[in-house]
């Protein structure tokens, strides 16, 4: 791939003044830290609760590591928004609890709309799908009708609605090669650091929406950049939602998933890790004999250097779980006519994993060839 061949783009985003986002409230929701007697008491409700409702839990790996085992040992499945969105699909129970972010639970009713879909937290957001207002992105598609719109999976359901496409991180550069193999020009969004990426590794014609993850956004290159030579020996593994100068210095780049396996495959002892730290007690478990270090995401003179945690994600707790599960009253709703657009763009993508065989993406294909998606 020449430079001259990557088209630049000039941004000419509309005015987002509706989707600025505030994160006071999701801090000030997430549950206080609970004695290990209480935990416990929990865990057991959510276990006779999940088999007494038929119920199945769903869960990202950014949630708490006390739901993610849960999910796992009954049944469930702990994944990123590619796999969680299969999955959900796919099971046999009527009713799903998934402990994620909204756009998660609403893509699962639009995939399952017969089923229950639950919610330890129904104002669980995203910077992603808050900064990406459906007025906005109507007037931004609408105003760019010869290109494919292509979402990313955080995004509400009126969003996908007006998508061609939907993608997550884990598939999002195969979609676009695919789509830039046809000749065809894209409106990327929401997330402009992922967009980059991808037209960064593709060469695609792509004109982004200039939204981003308040988590990832953090991560800072210069700090990393030290961190290296404090370890050496050290693989970076970094989410493609991070700014470009953290990429930049990444040995592989990619989904959760991706990134866990990564960890599993490569032969490296000690990783540091730019995504959110909710993925450590997965990844921990994959590669107990591994080290794992957290990506910086402030400078020198702060005292902490990363907190890396996304507040809505850390609005799933034991408490509201087994809430949700005694009451079912955080019940996901989603207009059925929006619900019928946006699976057109859900099911394509769907159908594109499954014919596609899911391969990691740009420096990680080179690096763990023949490592797939978790
Ligand atoms: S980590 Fe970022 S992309 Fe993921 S839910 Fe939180 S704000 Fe959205």
């Amino acid at each position: 791939m020449q430079d001259s061949d990557i088209k630049k783009v000039e941004y000419d985003l509309p005015q987002m003044q509706s989707g600025a986002v505030c994160v006071a409230n999701a801090w000030a929701r997430v549950p206080a830290e609970l004695s290990v007697q209480r935990k416990e008491e929990l865990k057991d409700r959510i276990r006779r609760l999940l088999k007494e409702k038929n119920a199945t839990l769903v869960a990202h790996y950014y949630v708490d590591g006390d739901i993610q085992d849960l999910a796992e040992e009954t049944g469930g499945c702990v994944a990123d928004s590619l796999e969680m969105a299969r999955f959900g699909r796919d099971n046999p129970a009527q009713t799903l609890v998934v402990a994620g972010v909204r756009f998660m639970g609403e893509t699962a009713k639009i995939l399952s709309p017969d089923k229950k879909i639950l919610m330890p937290d129904l104002d669980a957001c995203c910077s992603l799908d808050l900064g990406c207002p459906i007025e906005e992105f109507t007037a931004f598609c609408d105003a760019h009708p010869d290109r494919t719109v292509v979402v990313y999976a955080n995004t509400s359901a009126a969003v996908k609605a007006r998508a061609d496409w939907m993608a997550t991180s884990s598939i999002g550069l195969d979609i676009v090669k695919h789509l830039h193999a046809q000749g065809k020009k894209i409106l990327w969004g929401p997330d402009r650091h992922l967009g980059s990426y991808i037209q960064e590794q593709t060469g695609a014609d792509m004109l982004l929406w200039q939204g981003s993850c308040l988590v990832h956004d953090e991560f800072k290159a210069a700090e990393l950049a030290f961190m290296k030579k404090e370890y050496p020996d050290a693989k970076v593994l970094v989410h493609p939602e991070s700014p470009a100068s953290v990429v930049a210095l990444a040995d592989v780049v990619g989904s959760t998933s991706q990134i866990i396996n990564a960890a599993r495959n490569m032969a490296a002892q000690t990783f540091i890790v730019a995504t959110d730290k909710g993925i450590f007690h997965k990844m921990q478990q994959a590669v107990p004999g591994k080290t794992l270090i957290e990506a910086p995401t402030a400078g020198n003179g702060a005292t902490c250097k990363s907190c890396a945690q996304c507040p809505w994600m850390a609005m799933n707790s034991l408490s509201n779980l087994a809430e949700v599960l005694e009451k079912e009253h955080n019940e996901i709703s989603v207009d059925p006519e929006i619900g019928k657009k946006a699976i057109v763009c859900i099911q394509r993508m769907l159908d594109f994993a499954a014919e596609h065989k899911n391969r990691p993406q740009g420096r990680e294909a080179v690096l763990t060839s023949g490592m797939g998606a978790a």
